[in-house]
């Protein structure tokens, strides 16, 4: 049994490779998504438990994708992890502002990566 389903939405084709890789091998099933629009349209279509945001993307930029998930009775309870390079306190704030759950900060700690993951998705199924 998969340990639950990753939406990754990032439009960096190693980012990709690289978490997809990270996250299968510990058992997660994986979509992948390349823009902001179609990450809405697999997020409604799949509801996935924790989608993790690249908020540099195109066609609908992350802190959009954010804002509208989390504002939709249907969507709100995906967890959603942040994954981006902008490492400021500022750019922290305003991806939770827009309703990211998390963070995780680009590049990745790849050892601890699929570690980082499982935390935020027990964590937020646990505040149920
Ligand atoms: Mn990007």
């Amino acid at each position: 049994m998969s340990k639950g389903c990753v939406l990754v939405i990032e439009d960096n084709i190693d980012n990709m490779d690289l978490v997809h890789f990270l996250l299968e091998q510990v058992g997660y099933e994986i979509l992948e998504a390349r823009d902001g629009r179609t990450g809405l349209e697999i997020a409604y279509q799949r509801l996935p438990d924790i989608i993790l945001l690249d908020m540099s993307i195109p066609e609908v930029d992350g802190w959009k994708v954010a804002q509208q998930l989390k504002n939709d009775p249907q969507t709100k309870s995906i967890c959603i992890i942040a994954l981006t390079a902008h490492i400021l306190p500022g750019d922290r704030k305003k991806a939770l502002d827009a309703g990211c759950d998390g963070f995780i900060s680009k590049p990745l700690d790849i050892p601890n990566f699929a570690g980082q993951v499982d935390a935020y998705l027990e964590k937020f199924r646990a505040s149920g």
